[in-house]
């Protein structure tokens, strides 16, 4: 009798785990999942990552991108957001480009989720949110909230020390941060990979600008910054005078020569494309931040910050109002609006003429949702 009542719990204590077994690797499953974009009118085609370098088909580093415009000759242009998924106004930036604007002259290249596989889990030490949603006017939309680095089940073990393509020498998980990984390796690892693909675009495509979006702790000296390569001096420093007098304040930072493997260096060096990389305040990825919370993400609140800014220790100015997301979104599309005017000046033999990108004002003040599609169309 007492065998039986003994076998009765060990089935039901394995049915236990066997449920809860099935219900983690649904949310697991689910991180996977691409949330749904809805491009505008606009797009010229829809590519992938892989199609401009095949070592990436079928492997969880292939991308969506999305391309605007090529009727009619001008400059040619690629805005990369998600290369950070834990940046969420980089990603959300590119995503309001992609339904939105109609190029009419020159060429756009959005690619959102730069870094894919980053998106498909979060740090689990940091206590992160899977996701986050923005109101739209016919619904709400989600957005995952991704990691700085790819994967590890994607791209596993990290070395303990990383030397990237650069010969810059790093810590071991850098090699999973696609931001350190240029101009990338076609036989190195998925990281690399991606890295080589995106160079593979800048030269196929014949990029005239490239632009990377990102975001920055606000103790981080490098934030609210144009950080630009040698070869776009001229276009940043005419860009952030234009930006001063419609009320963006912006640091210039000069790529450093010896720090390799970034965007910003490496595509400059490469492809002798104008390379620029725009940071903003992010307080949901700072080390000071606290609770990691929805209201976090998108209110931009923190009393930490509020109080680490009394004690001079911000690079940026912040208060009880925190730093909404939609203000950094504003941020990023007035700055891009900005780079492409000043392009023009500068380049009037290569002109990119774009319409109906939501503009920075009324991002701020009608938010990011009004600008977006809902989600229920097809
Ligand atoms: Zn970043």
């Amino acid at each position: 009798m007492k065998g039986l009542k003994d076998r009765l719990i060990s089935g039901l204590l394995l049915l236990l785990s066997l449920a809860l077994c099935f219900f983690s690797t649904q949310k697991f499953r689910e991180q996977h999942k691409k949330e749904t974009l809805f491009p505008s009118g606009g797009l010229a085609s829809r590519e992938m990552l892989s199609s401009y370098f095949p070592g990436l088909i079928d492997t969880p580093g292939d991308t969506e991108v999305y391309i605007y415009g090529g009727q009619n000759p001008g400059g040619n242009i690629l805005i990369l957001g998600g290369a950070h998924p834990n940046e969420p106004a980089g990603y959300v930036t590119a995503v309001l480009l992609i339904e939105n604007i109609q190029v009419s002259q020159g060429k756009i290249i959005v690619i959102p989720r730069a870094n894919n596989s980053g998106f498909t889990h979060s740090e689990p030490q940091e206590g992160n949110l899977r996701g986050y949603s923005l109101e739209t006017p016919g619904g709400k939309r989600f957005f995952r909230f991704g990691s700085r680095l790819t994967n590890p089940i994607h791209q596993w073990p990290d070395p303990t020390l990383y030397i990237n393509p650069s010969g810059q020498k790093l810590s071991g998980q850098e090699s999973r941060n696609l931001n350190r990984c240029y101009p990338g390796k076609p036989k190195g690892y998925l990281t690399e990979k991606i890295a080589f693909a995106i160079m593979e675009i800048i030269k196929k495509e014949k990029i005239d600008l490239a632009i990377d979006l990102h975001e920055a702790a606000p103790e981080y000296p490098v934030v609210n910054a144009i950080v630009f390569h040698e070869n776009s001096a001229e276009l940043a420093s005419y860009s952030l005078m234009e930006l001063q007098q419609i009320g963006f304040e912006f640091r210039l930072e000069l790529s450093p020569n010896n720090l390799r493997g970034l965007s910003h260096r490496e595509w400059g060096d490469h492809a002798q494309v104008m390379a620029i990389l725009l940071e903003t305040a992010n307080p949901s990825q700072g080390r000071l931040k606290g609770k990691s919370s929805l209201s976090l993400i998108i209110e931009g609140k923190d009393r930490n910050y509020s109080k680490a800014a009394k004690f001079g220790l911000l690079f940026v100015p912040f208060d009880g109002e925190g730093i909404p997301i939609k203000l950094r979104v504003a941020r990023h599309l007035a700055a891009i609006k900005i780079l492409l005017s000043s392009f023009n000046e500068l380049n009037p033999e290569k002109r990119i003429e774009v319409n109906h990108m939501p503009s920075s004002s009324q991002v701020k003040l009608k938010g990011i949702g009004q600008f977006l599609c809902p989600p229920y169309r097809k």
